[in-house]
């Protein structure tokens, strides 16, 4: 029997399947592409980064790019004043050494085979992710492009990086709400990605190039800086863990997306996974549950506002993200990190309710009420 069998080795399931075994515990390690590279861009608040990946304690910066103060707008500017970072997804990996400890066995396991490890090993964590196309919840979509740092100076218009700008400067109205996401990848690059928070359909990778051109364009971006971009990068990030119908199966856990680490709200779940790791590998060796990502509370504030993001119109959103750009710094924070206890959400949540216009009050109760999602397909159909 190994002490624990961590079934996927993206991100979540390699920290803990490496903190584990450093931990002296055996682990059974499984995924279908053990050494597939983590190509999507995953960034966090440099503060984030927890102590034990601190380049003093693990000996490598995984942080390969970090900037301070992006911007928001919203049609109005208001800066963010935190440092953000781009991790090294490569740094990352070599942090998170998969070594003696763990015996890595290359397969894809189901949900019958999940509880079949518990044949094989005393603890069994699912790591497999938020579910991929199966998941048929609310997503985030996004489409990006990678440029040289000087073309695409015209579109970050001065600032270090747009952390969500919502200015409307596009050719389409159909594909709903969405911003510009722009940030630099290091001193030469920079990712340009036209993001749609929350959908359900979410707009198609197709509908979001097209408004990113021309947003692009507007702003003076070069017709060949566009068509013949360094990358792209498509993001399908689901906003909800998929159901699991082994949940309620004691020693099957889950971490990671799979766990409901991921912020419903933003679609951010790097960092507060990073952040649990100590404590999981904690509960592994002595035999009490993994911890909850957060409390139930918690989970509920951020539904309400996934609930809003889903449903609330073109002008309701701006003012809310423009009530956000107004909170206090250490509020924003409150409401970003995704591990944060419910009263931090709350009161974050409560101080952009009461900074808000009466008119767009209004239009948030209508939102929270209204039955459907907004019909967020755009020209292209659904996602
Ligand atoms: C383009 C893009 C950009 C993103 N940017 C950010 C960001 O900036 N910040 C942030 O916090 N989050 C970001 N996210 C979300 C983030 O990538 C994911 O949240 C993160 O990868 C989740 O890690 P995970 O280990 O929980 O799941 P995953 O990364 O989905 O890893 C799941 C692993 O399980 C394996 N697996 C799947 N099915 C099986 C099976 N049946 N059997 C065995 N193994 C299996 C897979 O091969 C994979 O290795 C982004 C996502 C995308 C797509």
């Amino acid at each position: 029997m190994f002490d624990v069998a961590i079934v996927g080795l993206g991100p979540a399931g390699r920290a803990l399947a490496s903190r584990c075994a450093a931990a002296g515990l055996t682990v059974l390690a499984l995924d279908p592409q053990p050494e597939a590279p983590w190509n999507q861009t995953l960034a966090l608040w440099a503060d984030q980064v927890p102590p034990w990946l601190r380049q003093q304690a693990c000996g490598i910066d995984v942080l390969a790019h970090r900037f301070h103060d992006p911007v928001l707008y919203s049609p109005e500017r208001a800066v963010l004043t935190r440092e953000y970072a781009v991790l090294d997804t490569e740094g990352l990996r070599v942090a998170l050494p998969i070594g003696d400890g763990v015996t890595v066995e290359r397969s894809a396991v189901d949900d019958a085979g999940l509880v079949a490890l518990t044949e094989r090993a005393h603890r069994v964590v699912d790591c497999r992710g938020a579910g991929g196309p199966r998941n048929r919840g609310p997503l985030q979509t996004a489409y990006g492009i990678v440029v040289e740092s000087s073309a695409a100076a015209p579109a970050l218009g001065g600032e270090s990086a747009l952390l969500m700008d919502w200015r409307t400067d596009h050719d389409d109205d159909e594909v709903g709400p969405g911003f510009l996401y722009a940030i630099p990848l290091d001193r030469d690059r920079v990712l340009l990605e036209e993001t749609c928070l929350a959908g359900m359909p979410a707009p198609t990778p197709a509908d979001l190039a097209s408004r990113l051109r021309s947003r692009l364009l507007r702003r003076g971006v070069a017709h060949a800086t566009i068509d013949e971009p360094l990358a792209v990068e498509q993001v399908r990030i689901p906003l909800l863990p998929r159901l699991r119908p082994d949940a309620s199966r004691p020693r099957v856990e889950a971490f990671g997306t799979a766990g409901g680490y991921g912020h419903a709200a933003t679609g951010y779940s790097v960092a507060a996974m990073l952040e649990s790791v100590p404590a999981a590998v904690v509960a592994l060796g002595s035999g009490r549950p993994i911890p909850s990502p957060r409390s139930p509370l918690s989970t509920a504030l951020h539904a309400v506002g996934l609930r809003v993001l889903l449903r609330a119109d073109d002008a309701t959103m701006h003012e809310l993200f423009a009530a956000f750009g107004r909170l206090e710094s250490r509020q924003q924070h409150w409401f970003l990190d995704a591990a944060s206890p419910s009263y931090q959400v709350g009161a974050a949540m409560w101080n952009m309710w009461v900074r808000m216009p009466v008119r767009h009050k209004a239009g948030m109760m209508a939102a929270l009420l209204r039955k459907e999602a907004r019909d967020h397909a755009g020209p292209g159909g659904s996602a």
